[in-house]
């Protein structure tokens, strides 16, 4: 009970280096502020500036702030109608803050590995990854790299619907309190799951607006990435997994709440493959309040990863890029080509890349430990009796990239 306790630690207490927890979540909350800025200050749309959500991730070596740099940021909040997803991956569904700035993260990587394995030595000195020998991964982090979201709201779902400031008579608070929440389609909010419901039959048995079959709230996810890591099935296949350390919220006026949903959704967790497990996420809150936007929603999204010269602009009626409505560099149809490039570069030099045809569900199953650490984790929130985790209907999951 004691461990369990202490699994979600704040940060105002002395961390490695000396450094104050509040100090360093307000640091965070700056460097991702002021990239976001500067990025919207080179944009030549008006839209980016407006926003009810920005995320962002910043890597640190050990909690050294001297290191600190922000490598991925999004802003958004809302989830796509599922009729309008398409099963191709090239639509972007769920367009929350905290999910696209885990996508662009996970962008982020795939570029580190590339300047990994394109032969020059300077590459190597520069990319975050190392080989790893002596690992079925063959690749780790460097020594003492450490990733830290900032969010400028609760995360949607328990840790919002529950919190103080958002207690309302439209909330049913104590009745769901702590169940998974799943996105509602094609807009904002969520609503609770129940273990009876299931993914297959959520169109047939739901008796309310319809929800997004296919996304869970943000504080589901959250909790999530702190078993699975964040690199997704795909890069599993070639990188240990890798966490978030610290997690800060802009409008939040106490941890707790946050804490205890997300220690609720690990406690019970057992059984994890070997290198996942538990991640104790630092929670931190800033000294002063950010101002939460009034009036409406954006339609539009942006996200920006390490290295790209500014931000994309996502329509979030469409999934796609809002200017010429292709495909977003972060959709699922993307990613999965720069993983098909890497495996081709690292399992088959020979084989013709133009050549190769791979499924996407296929290749997300091979990640067995990957899919295990996942099953083990649905199950223990199910055995708690919190829900059902809503899985993607399968149509949307099939689609193949030639690269
Ligand atoms: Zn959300």
């Amino acid at each position: 009970m004691e461990e369990e306790q202490q699994q979600t630690k704040e940060m105002d207490v002395e961390q490695e280096g000396g450094v104050k927890g509040i100090f360093f979540a307000e640091s965070i909350y700056h460097l991702v502020r002021e990239k976001y800025s500067q990025l919207t200050d080179s944009s030549s749309s008006s839209s980016p500036g407006r926003h009810k959500v920005l995320a962002g991730i910043a890597m640190t070596r050990g909690f050294d702030l001297r290191s600190a740099q922000v490598v991925s940021l999004a802003t958004g909040t809302k989830c796509l109608d599922s009729d309008a997803a398409n099963e191709d991956g090239c639509t972007l569904r769920d367009c929350h803050a905290e999910v696209l700035s885990r996508r662009a993260l996970v962008r982020f990587f795939y570029s580190q590995l590339e300047l990994l394995l394109c032969k020059r030595p300077e590459g190597e000195d520069q990319s975050i990854f190392v080989p790893d020998k002596d690992s079925t991964h063959r690749f780790r982090l460097r020594e003492g790299i450490r990733f830290h979201m900032y969010i400028s709201l609760s995360p949607c779902g328990d840790a919002r619907i529950n919190c103080p400031y958002e207690m309302t008579p439209a909330y049913p608070i104590r009745r769901f309190s702590c169940q998974l929440r799943v996105k509602v389609n094609g807009g904002e909010g969520t609503l609770p799951v129940t273990s009876r419901r299931t993914n297959q039959n959520w169109a047939s048995v739901w008796p309310g607006p319809p929800v997004c079959m296919t996304s869970m709230s943000c504080t589901d996810k959250i909790a999530k990435w702190s078993v699975v890591g964040l690199q997704g099935a795909l890069l599993s296949h070639l990188v240990e997994p890798i966490y978030l350390h610290s997690l800060t919220v802009g409008m939040l006026s106490h941890t707790g709440h946050l804490g205890r949903t997300i220690t609720r959704r690990l406690a019970h967790i057992k059984n994890l493959p070997f290198l996942y497990r538990r991640q104790h996420l630092l929670l931190g809150c800033l000294s002063s309040r950010e101002v939460r936007p009034a009036g409406k929603a954006s339609n539009v999204s942006v996200n920006w990863s390490y290295g790209e010269q500014g931000l994309e602009e996502v329509s979030t009626t469409t999934g796609r890029t809002k200017e010429s409505g292709t495909p977003s560099r972060i959709c699922r149809s993307s990613l999965f080509g720069y993983w098909l490039r890497l495996e081709n570069k690292l399992n088959r030099p020979d084989v013709d890349p133009e050549a190769t045809t791979v499924t996407h569900p296929v290749s997300k199953m091979a990640a067995g430990c990957y899919q295990r650490a996942r099953q083990q984790f649905s199950n223990a929130l199910q055995d708690e009796g919190l829900g059902t985790w809503s899985r993607k209907p399968q149509k949307l999951g099939h689609f193949s990239v030639s690269v």
